[in-house]
């Protein structure tokens, strides 16, 4: 009786929203996770936020041999993720280049550290910004925005916040843009990666992250 219930809610809870997500064992075992639980009864994580499920996002600050900021959003279990050698901008008028990399495991997220010499991407990361992101692109899901080649999300970072877009100019290059949308938290005066330099992990420099995690 208790499993009829629980499922009911569930179905309850999603109605409205009548997407399938049949994509691997992550999605499927949250459904179940979510069915089994009333999160008005609950303080347990949801792991969903209003209006949709909230997915991660993270930027890593990367120095190796160039400075950049590697841009990762969760989906479908991966990080799919660009490298931003001028990092990203609070104004809509600031088009950044974005060079899609290979996908990241989610658990690289957590990693700050020292990459050693020689090995791929040797260099000193830190975690710069954090949260989650929901889509605001209502016809279509992420994954299908990455393959036509543009996307729009919201940020619900520690220091990035709204609206972004990124969007692919070249396709063999795997050049994008990655720009600021024009909502509550632009502004063409707040600079983000000059002012807001430490990591929200652990709060340490580049400088400090590579004196205590370097050989
Ligand atoms: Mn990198």
């Amino acid at each position: 009786m208790v499993y009829v219930y629980s499922i009911q809610h569930g179905r309850e809870r999603d109605s409205g929203k009548k997407r399938e997500e049949p994509y691997g064992s992550v999605t499927m075992s949250l459904t179940e996770f979510k069915a089994r639980r009333d999160f008005r009864k609950t303080k347990e994580p949801s792991g969903a936020e209003e209006g949709g499920r909230a997915e991660l996002f993270v930027i890593q600050k990367h120095d190796a041999r160039n400075l950049h900021y590697d841009f990762r959003i969760s989906v479908d279990g991966v990080l799919v993720s660009w490298a931003v050698p001028k990092g990203p901008s609070t104004d809509p008028r600031e088009k950044r280049l974005a060079i899609r990399t290979e996908d990241h495991p989610l658990s690289y997220a957590e990693f700050e550290g020292v990459i050693p010499e020689g090995e791929y991407g040797a260099g000193t990361v830190m975690v710069w910004d954090r949260g989650t992101y929901e889509n605001l692109n209502e016809d279509e899901r992420v994954a299908e925005g990455l393959e036509n080649g543009h996307i729009k999300i919201n940020l619900k970072g520690e220091k990035l916040k709204g609206g972004y877009a990124l969007t692919e100019t070249n396709s063999e290059k795997n050049w994008w843009i990655l720009v600021k949308t024009r909502d509550d938290a632009a502004d063409a005066r707040s600079n983000p990666t000059s002012t807001r330099p430490r990591s929200v992990l652990t709060g340490r420099t580049l400088k400090e992250i590579q004196e205590e995690e370097g050989t």
